[in-house]
């Protein structure tokens, strides 16, 4: 299995071998959490709940089932989701008087009872977000995290009292996602999606994406509605002039996508590369023992493992009966961080060598392991972070010439005048997809640019490139 020649299938052989998740489940595209992937996912949920507690946002729980009269309220939305929805039409042996929908995400569920919840300006801003799982029927093929169609969905949903307000939220949203793809050694791109390609229903909507396999990964989009649901859904407030108005609203999705993204930008021929972050076991601890030290090796490595996990450190022992080298062959599969490895040597002087899955060691005494491995553990999301960046920001490439494109890997960044006509002449290139114009345009000496399509004066970069 090789990442650079054969990405697809080396991704879900290092998913498969690290026992993430299950295919083999009688309903298609669905997969079943095994205890090691499902750890990943909950570290990843931790991390996230933390920051949406930090930014004044509650967590809820929403039904899975949404009314089909609730569903049709906004018609883009429909529109945009009606392909992908299951429904359920019977309870029992009886029809039902309305047709339920299993969410594919929670606008419709939601939106219903914000016109409930929500009365005047002392009810705002409302910020709320759950983790539940969402379906959607994809035809394209299926793959772990990336394409399912039971997926793992993170969304909040925001309501303010004007569009600026909302606008406000969405800073705040990019800075969330700032701060959780930085925990997760992840980099990404934000666009503005193309008008035609914004979610059904937004206002505008901002798509980010990691690159991984020589195509980009959508891990995250925010959303701002406006107005667009609260009118149809008739989400109101009395102002303080004593007017009714409708409420502003913004959304932020993420998905189980947050895990294919770790493992395939991280991993490596050996397997799984996790960040300290979310690895479920952070060090493991390999006992090398004969016959004649066992008692000794054993006991050593309980009082280290008492130690580090006591400060917090996610630690394991490996006590199975399988040689030393199986051992670090499998964690290595699992990607965990830290091995270290206690024998004869180790015994007698309480000093280790700590091996980083990045490569490299360190040395470490009992008393001060704890305090050493934190700091071992932060050098490595360093590296893994800045080595993921540093490989993302070299395929970032701007191209001036349309024919150019098709033969380019990475990410493109195109000069374009600003007409959709162009945009729709350039999605003709085959594979590639308009991920959209840049939310941070560079500075940019943008006289001597041109649109590559029309020669006309250039008015921003379109970001293109192929994608999962
Ligand atoms: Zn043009």
């Amino acid at each position: 299995m090789n990442k650079e020649t054969d990405f697809s299938e080396w991704y879900n052989e290092i998913t498969e071998k690290a026992m993430l998740t299950d295919k083999r489940y009688q309903v298609k595209g669905t997969n079943v959490w095994l205890p090691y992937g499902w750890k990943i996912s909950l570290n990843i949920d931790r991390i996230i709940r933390d920051e949406m507690g930090n930014n004044n946002h509650d967590e809820v729980c929403f039904p899975t089932l949404i009314p089909e009269t609730d569903f049709n309220k906004e018609r883009d939305h429909i529109k945009g989701f009606t392909e992908e929805v299951y429904w359920v039409t019977k309870a029992g042996g009886n029809d039902l008087d309305v047709n339920l929908l299993l969410r594919p995400t929670s606008e419709t569920a939601m939106y219903p009872m914000f016109s409930l919840w929500i009365r005047s300006h002392a009810d705002l801003p409302l910020r709320i977000f759950q983790i539940v799982n969402t379906f959607r029927y994809e035809t394209k093929q299926t793959r772990a995290f990336i394409r399912v169609r039971e997926m793992h969905f993170f969304e909040a949903h925001t309501c303010h009292a004007t569009y600026e307000e909302a606008e406000e939220q969405i800073k705040t949203d990019l800075d969330i996602m700032n701060k959780i793809a930085r925990k997760l050694c992840i980099p990404y791109i934000v666009c503005i999606r193309p008008d035609w390609d914004k979610f059904p229903g937004a206002k505008y909507t901002l798509g980010i994406d990691t690159f991984m396999g020589g195509k980009t990964l959508q891990i995250a989009s925010i959303h701002q509605y406006g107005d667009n649901f609260s009118k149809p859904y008739n989400i109101m407030f009395e102002d303080l002039d004593g007017k009714q108005k409708h409420v502003s609203q913004t959304t932020y999705g993420m998905s189980e996508r947050l895990v294919g993204a770790i493992v395939g930008i991280h991993g490596d021929a050996k397997g799984l590369v996790l960040p300290p972050s979310i690895a479920p076991i952070q060090v493991i601890i390999v006992p090398i023992y004969t016959k004649e030290n066992r008692i000794r090796v054993e006991t050593e490595c309980n009082e280290l493992l008492a130690i580090i996990k006591n400060d917090g450190i996610r630690a394991d022992i490996d006590k199975r009966d399988i040689r030393p080298g199986n051992k670090f062959y499998y964690w290595e599969e699992k990607g965990v961080p830290i091995r270290i490895e206690v024998g004869e040597r180790e015994v007698s002087s309480h000093a280790y060598i700590i091996k980083k899955r990045t490569g490299g060691s360190a040395d470490v005494g009992m008393k001060t392991a704890s305090s050493i491995i934190k700091k071992v553990l932060d050098d490595i999301s360093d590296t893994l972070f800045e080595n993921a960046k540093k490989t993302m920001d070299n395929i970032i490439i701007e191209i001036d010439k349309r024919d150019a494109i098709k033969d380019t890997e990475g990410i493109v960044k195109v000069p374009w005048c600003g007409s959709e006509s162009c945009a729709h002449e350039l999605e003709n290139i085959p594979a590639f997809k308009i991920h959209g114009i840049p939310y941070v345009e560079e500075t940019i000496d943008s006289k001597n640019r041109k649109c590559v399509v029309c020669n006309k004066q250039f008015k921003n970069h379109l970001v293109m490139a192929r994608t999962f």
